[in-house]
């Protein structure tokens, strides 16, 4: 079977939709997210109601769990507490009911699934190779699936060698059929590699191959919803440039 890997989707719509139209093309049988459903964006009610009607399996990230109340606002930036807060005001109470019962881990298929990160499911980002050491440490599946840094990217680990880890571009396809790793699709809704495009990963859980995947979307459309829900500015001009 394969699996689609989504996750950070952040209440943008237009990059979720153009994501699951492509997934809905591709030979994935189920889609898995890795949370943040919601923050930062303009839409969290139809980006949460997506995510329940075509997700197979769902967790909650640290943005999710800020609108449920799970975690304090004051860990957050100015830009990212005051999305949350707006985020509390609008939802729906059936998507908020939805948010309240997901966890920030969970297992498929072997396959360990953390929003953050195998030590810190929460917040934990996995951006150096020296934090990736410690988490393939940590996990006891062999190869797990991490969001949360909004970066393509992957680590590996042969027996007795310390972590390697590279930045993963739109058509990578990696053998993950030996070895420890650690994979992180990218984001759907705010990418930070500099590509704007969103991201996924098509997961083949029988060839063991991970292939990396960008979607593009109507990115002017994400930040005029987020300009007209009077959200920060800031926040509607980094998916132009995917920071
Ligand atoms: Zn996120």
């Amino acid at each position: 079977m394969k699996v689609a890997v989504i996750s950070d989707i952040h209440a943008n719509k237009q990059a979720l939709e153009a994501a699951l139209d492509a997934i809905a093309s591709s030979d994935a049988a189920e889609v898995w997210c890795l949370g943040d459903l919601v923050g930062y964006g303009a839409d969290p009610d139809a980006c949460v109601e997506l995510a329940r009607e075509h997700a197979a399996v769902c967790l909650a990230g640290n943005h999710d769990l800020a609108v449920t109340g799970e975690v304090p606002l004051d860990e957050f930036s100015r830009g990212a507490s005051l999305a949350a807060q707006w985020t509390q005001e609008v939802i729906d109470k059936d998507n908020l009911a939805f948010l309240e019962g997901l966890a920030a881990q969970g297992r498929e298929d072997r396959v360990g699934l953390y929003h953050a990160s195998p030590r810190d499911p929460v917040w934990e980002y996995v951006l150096s190779t020296l934090v990736a050491d410690l988490c393939l440490d940590a996990q006891s599946d062999r190869v797990c699936l991490i969001g949360h840094s909004h970066v393509a990217l992957s680590f590996a680990r042969e027996e007795g060698e310390l972590a390697t880890g590279e930045p993963q571009r739109d058509g990578a396809s990696l053998d993950v059929s030996s070895g420890e790793w650690l994979l992180n699709p990218g984001s759907i809704g705010q990418p930070r590699d500099g590509d704007p495009r969103a991201a996924w990963l098509l997961l083949d859980l029988e060839g063991m191959t991970a292939s990396y995947m960008r979607t593009e979307y109507d990115v002017a459309a994400a930040a005029a919803a987020i300009r007209a829900a009077r959200l920060p500015d800031s926040l509607a001009e980094r998916l132009e440039y995917g920071q």
